[in-house]
């Protein structure tokens, strides 16, 4: 048990690591990623969701959220 919590340990700090902050160049806020959902429609007519993963700042904040 104390080897698997160890190794568990481990993989959260390995994940911590590999999260970098991005910064915008153009606003200078720090670009926060979120996931939108956006309704696109095919040939057939068929309306389905859309799951799309975005960088968001002050850039784009207001083309996003309206
Ligand atoms: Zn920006």
């Amino acid at each position: 048990m104390p080897k698997k919590e160890r190794t568990f340990a481990a993989k959260l700090a390995h994940e911590a690591r590999s999260i970098v902050k991005e910064t915008c160049p153009v606003c200078g806020k720090e670009r926060v990623p979120v996931v939108m959902i956006a309704s696109i429609t095919d040939d057939r007519g068929n309306w389905r969701p859309q799951r799309r993963r975005v960088k968001l700042c002050d850039c784009n904040k207001k083309q996003i959220y309206g």
